[in-house]
């Protein structure tokens, strides 16, 4: 395989996958610092470099945050110290480049109305202009993150009413990208979510008291009541008069992430009013429509390919079958900096059940193939351990082009399916036969969501014009 294995990315961007997470104790026995703890935790999927917690108690703003996981970052110590009324958090994983520090949020800012707490997830395309600006007007940055630029504009729009509503308003008419925030002023939390709505951000309550969270599988973790989806360009204000809403901006076609329902959303959450597992398990059904074979048993590549394997296997009649381990232990082969490290991953991460497989003929399924890396090792593991055939089929469409709107993704010399034709791609990984679930198939899955997609993985039809660094040439939109 000649891909490119080195780890130059496409833009001079940072892109970043996050989780976010908000609580309002209204008059209820909340510990807001604890429930954000164990609110991180079960979004900890979403971001595994960085964790922060900040907590307003009566105006004032403590936080902690640092590199690590949520569990590494904080403990009984660090939480009972984080008092207050309202908190917010966040989880977060980045590119190597920004792998640092001072990138961690919630980003905590001291403005002209007092002190600000905000955690963003998602991916500003117009961060480079809107920083020139500033920086022109003598603004110092003290990160290269897109957070700090909206409390920047935050602090900088100045409306004569004063009210937050009307400068996160404002804001929002000059950001442009997709993002999904929570914040804390003085005396509020606050979420908001682009008009587009391409990242998810929900509501849950407890008692009389309100939670924003990126996903509902944070509410259920701590007893909460999932209440509703934030709308695409909707800002809600959360106080003690409980919660406002404004329709700030509204595009007319929502475009949420389709990557959420394939492969980065947790399969127990329900996003824009559909159920991750459910439609997983439609992918996988919709795949053996696409791609039938015959075969002895149907393995998913945990955890991403579980539950299209047990829709592939249902749909098909073909046992489903325990035939791949994964170290739990292990961080993401993905976040290894260099194509070695990468490949060894692979073996640390995954080892197949002999006694399962041997003499069997077996269809894999998974997620996406990205780079090509993890698939060709399984493959081949499992051709060593004793299968017969390996059939590879794939619950979504060829992953061929950058996300810009905050999924990780490697540049387009990396992405084995942007330079390989499917033939091609199923030599390299050395399967018996190769199968993706259409784009057409891949919609169908999240049957009942309220929200149209962002598919620009898959077909480069980005929902909005993405600048490019080095030329002046724009990405295709819709
Ligand atoms: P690769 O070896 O690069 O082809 O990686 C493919 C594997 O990475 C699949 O098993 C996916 O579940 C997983 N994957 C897909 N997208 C991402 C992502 N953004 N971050 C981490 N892993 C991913």
């Amino acid at each position: 395989m000649e891909l490119d294995t080195g780890t130059d990315y496409v833009l001079d961007r940072q892109r970043e996958e996050c989780g976010v997470f908000g609580v309002y104790n209204n008059e209820d026995d909340i510990d807001v610092a604890r429930t954000t703890y164990y609110g991180l935790y079960s979004l900890q999927h979403r971001g595994q470099e960085s964790a922060g917690i900040a907590v307003n108690d009566e105006g004032t703003i403590v936080f902690h945050k640092d590199m690590g996981l949520v569990n590494e970052v904080f403990n009984d110590v660090v939480i009972n110290h984080l008092k207050g009324k309202i908190a917010i958090g966040h989880v977060r994983y980045s590119t190597t480049g920004a792998s640092l520090s001072y990138n961690a949020q919630p980003m905590v800012v001291n403005y002209r109305v007092g002190q600000m707490a905000l955690a963003h997830n998602g991916n500003l395309v117009n961060s480079k202009a809107l920083r020139d600006e500033m920086e022109s007007s003598g603004a110092i940055f003290q990160s290269t993150n897109d957070t700090e630029i909206i409390v920047n504009l935050i602090s900088r729009t100045r409306i004569s009413s004063k009210n937050i509503e009307k400068t996160l308003e404002k804001v929002m008419g000059k950001i442009k990208g997709s993002y999904a925030i929570v914040m804390i002023t003085p005396r509020r939390l606050i979420g908001m979510r682009d008009p587009f709505g391409i990242r998810p951000l929900c509501i849950g309550k407890i008692g009389k008291s309100y939670l924003l969270a990126s996903e509902s599988c944070a509410l259920d973790t701590i007893g909460a009541k999932f209440i509703r989806d934030v709308n695409p360009g909707e800002i809600v204000l959360i106080g003690k008069d409980g919660l406002n809403s404004i329709q700030a901006k509204v595009q007319g076609d929502s475009r949420l992430c389709i990557f959420e329902f394939v492969y980065f959303a947790r399969p127990d959450s329900y996003i824009d009013g559909t159920s991750v597992h459910q439609a997983r398990v439609e992918a996988g059904r919709q795949l053996y429509r696409e791609h039938p074979v015959e075969a002895d048993m149907v393995i998913g590549v945990p955890d991403g390919g579980l539950d299209a394997a047990l829709g592939y296997s249902r749909e098909s009649g073909i046992p489903y079958g325990h035939g791949l381990l994964r170290n739990r232990y292990v961080g993401r082969t993905f976040i290894q900096p260099s194509q070695d490290q990468r490949e060894s991953g692979v073996k640390i991460k995954f080892n197949p059940m002999r006694s399962e497989i041997s003499d069997k003929r077996v269809v894999m399924i998974d997620d996406s193939i990205v780079r090509g890396t993890t698939t060709r090792k399984i493959v081949q593991m499992f051709k060593e351990a004793g299968a017969r055939e390996v059939h590879m089929r794939i619950s979504s469409p060829p992953y061929k082009y950058p996300c810009h709107f905050g999924i990780d993704t490697p540049s387009t010399k990396q992405l084995v399916a942007s330079n390989y034709s499917i033939d091609r791609i199923s030599d390299i990984i050395g399967a018996d036969s190769l199968g993706y679930l259409s784009l057409d198939g891949l919609l169908k899955a999240p049957s009942g969501c309220k929200s149209g997609f962002c598919t620009a993985c898959f077909n480069e039809r980005y929902p909005m014009v993405v600048p490019m660094e080095g030329n002046k040439m724009a990405c295709s939109t819709r």
